[in-house]
This record gives C-alpha cells, sequence and structure tokens, in this order.
C-alpha cells in the first residue's frame, strides 16, 4: 500500500526535500513560519458510514487545508495517517483521487503518513506557510469589527439530516446538499492575510466556532439572523420552516466557511480577494455574550438554539 501511495505522490514542490519514503519528510521553507493542523475522521462519526473513498479522501484534505486557511495560512503539505479495515488497491487509489481532488489547484504535496489495519479512519496534518504578523488569530477580534462568513451555512447539516430521514419522510435526500457534507469547499483564506483580524472556520457550527472567536478575544457579539447566507439548495429543502433554517445554520457543522472579524472598510476588498461571497452577519461588541436578533427586530438569547455545535466527544448514537 506504501509504494502504491508513493508512487502517486511524487514531490513537485523544489522546496520538498525528502516526501514519502524514509522515516520523516524533510521540507526546507527558507525562513518562512510554518502552521500546522491535524485532523481526524472516524467512520460514523465525522462521515456517514457508507461514504465512498473519494469522499473521504476529499473531506480529509478538505477540513485541514480549511484549519490553514482560517489562520489565512497558504497550504504547503500534508501527511495522513490511514486506518482501514484492509487492503483494497481501488478503495485506495479512490482515495487519493478525492485527496487531490480537494487540494485543487492549491500547491500542496502529500509528503507522507501511516497505515494501519483498523476502523476506517484517517488522519491529516496539514503544513501551511503564513505571516505571523499579518495572519488572523481568534483571539484578534476587535471591538467595531464586522462579522462575515465566506459562502453560505447549513448546508452540510441538512445534508446530514437528509440522509438520515427515513424514505417516507416528507423532506427528502438532498443530493446538493449531501455533496456540502462529504466534499466541503475550503476558502482560500491566504489571500486575506492582513485584511482580516479573526478568523475560525465553522466545523462545529457557527455559534459554537464564533465563540471561540469570543472567547479568546475578551469581547461579544451581535448576530442579525435573518443576514445568515442560505444557499438555494437549503432554502428549498426547508421550504417555510425558517426556524429549522435558523438552527442550521446556527448549530450546524460540517460547513468549512470561514467565520472572520475585519474593520468594515475592508469587507469589499476582502471579498474580492477571496473571490466568494462574503456576507456581514454582525458586529464585535464590548458587552461580552452573544445576542441575536431578526430583521425586524426581535432579539434572542443564542441559548435559545440549545444545541451549540458539534460535540467531539458525544454519543454518536444519541445525537441531541
Ligand atoms: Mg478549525
Amino acid at each position: 500500500m506504501i509504494e502504491q501511495l508513493a508512487g502517486r505522490l511524487t514531490p513537485t514542490r523544489a522546496d520538498t526535500r525528502l516526501g514519502v519514503g524514509d522515516d520523516a519528510a524533510i521540507i526546507e521553507p527558507g525562513g518562512r513560519a510554518l502552521a500546522v493542523t491535524t485532523d481526524t475522521l472516524i467512520e460514523g462519526r465525522h462521515f456517514p458510514v457508507g461514504t465512498t473513498a473519494f469522499d473521504v479522501g476529499y473531506k480529509a484534505l478538505a477540513v485541514n487545508l480549511s484549519d490553514l486557511a482560517a489562520m489565512t495560512a497558504e497550504p504547503a503539505w500534508a501527511t495522513l495517517a490511514l486506518s482501514t479495515p484492509g487492503i483494497d488497491s481501488d478503495w485506495c487509489d479512490a482515495f487519493i483521487d478525492g485527496a487531490r481532488e480537494a487540494i485543487g489547484g492549491a500547491s500542496v504535496d502529500l509528503i507522507g503518513g501511516d497505515t494501519t489495519r483498523g476502523a476506517l479512519a484517517v488522519t491529516v496534518t496539514a503544513i501551511g506557510t503564513l505571516d505571523v504578523e499579518s495572519a488572523a488569530y481568534r483571539n484578534a477580534a476587535r471591538v467595531g469589527d464586522v462579522i462575515a462568513v465566506t459562502g453560505s451555512l447549513g448546508d452540510a447539516a441538512a445534508g446530514l439530516a437528509s440522509l438520515s430521514q427515513d424514505q417516507s419522510a416528507p423532506i427528502s435526500i438532498n443530493d446538493e446538499l449531501v455533496a456540502r457534507l462529504n466534499r466541503p469547499t475550503w476558502r482560500k483564506g491566504a489571500a486575506l492575510a492582513g485584511m482580516v483580524h479573526a478568523g475560525i472556520d465553522v466545523s462545529d457550527g457557527l455559534l459554537a466556532d464564533l465563540g471561540h472567536i469570543l472567547e479568546a478575544s475578551g469581547v461579544g457579539a451581535h448576530l442579525n439572523i435573518d443576514a445568515l447566507p442560505a444557499s438555494a439548495a437549503l432554502s428549498a429543502w426547508v421550504g417555510g420552516e425558517i426556524d429549522t433554517r435558523r438552527r442550521l445554520q446556527l448549530t450546524g457543522g460540517d460547513d468549512y466557511e470561514l467565520c472572520l472579524t475585519l474593520a468594515a472598510p475592508k469587507l469589499e476588498q476582502a471579498r474580492a480577494a477571496i473571490g466568494c461571497a462574503l456576507t456581514p452577519i454582525g458586529e464585535i461588541t464590548a458587552d461580552r455574550g452573544l445576542q441575536l436578533s431578526t430583521a425586524d427586530g426581535k432579539t434572542f438569547e443564542s441559548t435559545v438554539f440549545s444545541v451549540a455545535g458539534w460535540d467531539h466527544f458525544d454519543d454518536p448514537s444519541n445525537p441531541q
């Protein structure tokens, strides 16, 4: 399996001195700071049982590249540790195809990792370069900052919910939403270096992840929940169930959009730089806590949405 993987992972970067094949990979980044992140995905927990090898490979890379993006790091290298029940070369090829698809046009080399027999699980470590002065940090939100999110929220949670509906349910499986669950788009956060103060990717749900920024920065926030961007697929799927849509957008995980805080005058520049929708949804306040309001002026405490985000140590067989 290692030979097969190595045969498909020939380094392309001049500063990758040693890729797969030794006890360690050697990289020579030439004085630039490196951002390093690791995420594990386990079947039945982070992706549904039966997810294709391609989608597992895709998601394993995308979620890690998204973590780098949240720091404004430019991704460069990744290692992967793969636990599978057996050796299956077709599965392996499809897995690498998916990983490659997630990397897309970015210059990222897969430089090594580990393989073991066991329950299906993937651990990826991704490494990126960044400038420490202009990077985004969870503790860097400033009072008065606009809070903005890329893309749209709630699709992945809706995709997961649609999969768990039985056939007789009025809301059917939606392929577009399931694709957003299995193949999340990681945003090119590196383009935002120097434009944003705080950043995080929405992996556990907007309320939970924005909460990490607020806590680390010692600030609060006000969110306009009617400003939360929804895809056409999500709006069509929930129909008139506005509270369902709001709950999915506020607490649904796995979207891997970026939640950023920045000075209002930088919004247009940031939107042009990242090249996707960047929607203002609220602002950072000196008052601690998270206030939610609707466009017609109703206000809520964030606690009305009882699930504050994905708990990694929750029992997956007993979702709350
Ligand atoms: Mg993250």
